[in-house]
């Protein structure tokens, strides 16, 4: 008859097997219980912390940018800007576009409206 412990893997024999604990007799001998908790208890509690810094990360990037055709706040996930639609919901000219210079005076080159006729 045996018992498969949580602590080695492996199934061992019911003699002084901790049922409760699910642990062999071996294993509660030589303290490998313990040990394997305290390790399982730290790789829990650096997950968490792994987790929370993914997290923090992961709010911090998406980054932002105007669509300089139809003035869009668009998410940026690589470096052009995504495709997306404009007002009318027809594909915006600036969908695919390498990303705008993020300097407001690059903008101001751009006459306001002068996309907004191409009717296309
Ligand atoms: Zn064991
Ligand atoms: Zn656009």
């Amino acid at each position: 008859m045996t018992q498969y412990c949580e602590c080695c893997k492996s199934r061992k024999p019911l003699v002084g097997f901790d049922r409760g604990l699910r642990n062999c007799a071996d294993c509660q001998a030589t303290g490998e219980v313990a040990r394997k908790e305290a390790a399982e208890a730290q790789a829990r509690q650096q997950a968490k912390e792994e987790r929370k810094r993914l997290k923090r990360k992961k709010r911090r990037a998406p980054r932002q940018r105007t669509c300089p055709v139809c003035l869009q706040t668009l998410s940026i996930s690589g470096d052009r800007l995504p495709p997306h639609v404009n007002g009318r919901r027809a594909p915006c000219d600036g969908s695919n576009q390498a990303l705008p210079v993020a300097r407001t005076d690059a903008l101001d080159h751009r006459l306001p409206g002068s996309f907004e006729t191409g009717g296309r």
